[in-house]
């Protein structure tokens, strides 16, 4: 759980070195990040009585105050502010969701899961650069199934052991939570591989800007790999002029610069609301590309969507979009071959 695990507790990576205590700005802007509620509604000038109180649960709260900066102040419906507001509809039961929607907790060996043909998941780091309440791994234990340990051996062992994989896909927690050191040093074991394609999922060009540094575009750059990195947008004002900023300066490192959503009730489960997000992403010169049903996570039914909702506002889109800015609406079905495509 990630209530005892370092990483979680101060949003840095569990093998910081001392080196790293000199914080870049991106490691600084996670550790001060908002770890009260009560802070969180003072910033937003919130009364206390403006929301439910916050759920007590075992997923710390914590918001860079970058993020916190793109919230309405005053409006308790703000749709960055629900994505990160324990509320306290998580302790509630609810039929269907549980801490391991996906089932794939115990499959990493040395943090590397097969899902797919031809791909693999590298577990990379448990930390992230915020917390958002519908999580799908809100409960992975990342202190048993990690890739990151002393060095990266047993986890390329483990991926070479696998065969015919063309693709490393760096998950966690936000793989870019590891410092540029540590990531080259993977990235330089993965290049020595049979494998083609480097993709990153990351949160963090969100989040914590700051986080697209020279020395991570130097290393995106500078490997043999094709690489493909997807960013994680729910909303357009997400991407204010310092995002846009580092899309702009990330997007000629990389092969491909993508975003995936997830659809959020009360976020982003309408129409006009999902196409100024996929206009916004193409001013930014990112492509939308997956529009997620919630993985069914314990604590997180209140952001549940019907599937019939998510296929309309899919036909919605295709009306008032060009194809190209209109994202896949799919579905993760544990022991499926691939993600299901609903539309
Ligand atoms: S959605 Fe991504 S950034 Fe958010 S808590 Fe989960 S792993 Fe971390």
């Amino acid at each position: 759980m990630p209530t005892n695990d370092a990483a979680r507790s101060n949003g840095l990576e569990p093998n910081s070195t001392p080196a790293d205590l000199a914080l870049p700005s991106w490691q600084a802007a996670v550790k001060n990040a908002v770890r009260d509620p009560a802070e969180l509604l003072r910033l937003l000038e919130l009364p206390a009585s403006a929301l439910p109180p916050p759920a007590r649960t075992a997923f710390p709260t914590l918001v860079p105050r970058g993020f916190v900066a793109r919230m309405r102040k005053g409006d308790p419906n703000d749709p960055l502010l629900r994505q990160v507001w324990p509320h306290a509809a998580e302790v509630a039961p609810a039929e269907g969701f549980s801490g391991d929607p996906v089932r794939e907790q115990g499959l990493a060996e040395h943090g590397v899961i097969q899902k797919y043909p031809g791909r693999v998941l590298l577990i990379a780091s448990g930390a992230c650069p915020l917390h958002c309440r519908y999580c799908f791994r809100r409960d992975f234990p990342y202190q048993t199934q990690l890739a990151a340990r002393a060095d990266w051996s047993a986890a390329i062992a483990a991926l070479r052991d696998l065969a015919g994989v063309s693709e490393a896909i760096l998950s966690g927690g936000d793989p870019l939570s590891l410092s540029n050191r540590r990531l080259g040093e993977l990235i330089a074991r993965i290049a020595d591989t049979p494998v083609t394609t480097l993709r990153i999922h990351t949160r963090f060009p969100i989040a914590v800007p700051e986080r697209v540094d020279e020395g991570l575009e130097r290393l995106l750059r500078g490997t043999r790999l094709k690489t493909v990195v997807v960013v994680h947008t729910n909303h357009a004002n997400e991407l204010d002029a310092g995002v846009e900023r580092a899309l702009a300066a990330l997007k000629p490192a990389v092969t491909a610069l993508l975003n995936q959503s997830v659809l959020l009730a009360g976020v982003n489960d309408d129409a006009e609301t999902l196409a100024t997000l996929s206009e916004r992403l193409f001013v930014c010169g990112v492509t939308p590309y997956y529009l997620h049903l919630l993985d069914p996570v314990a604590g997180a039914a209140h952001f549940d969507v019907d599937e019939g909702v998510g296929r309309e506002l899919i036909v919605a889109l295709r009306r008032r979009l060009p194809g190209y800015l209109v994202p896949r609406l799919a579905r993760e079905t544990p022991g499926e071959l691939s993600k299901t495509v609903l539309a």
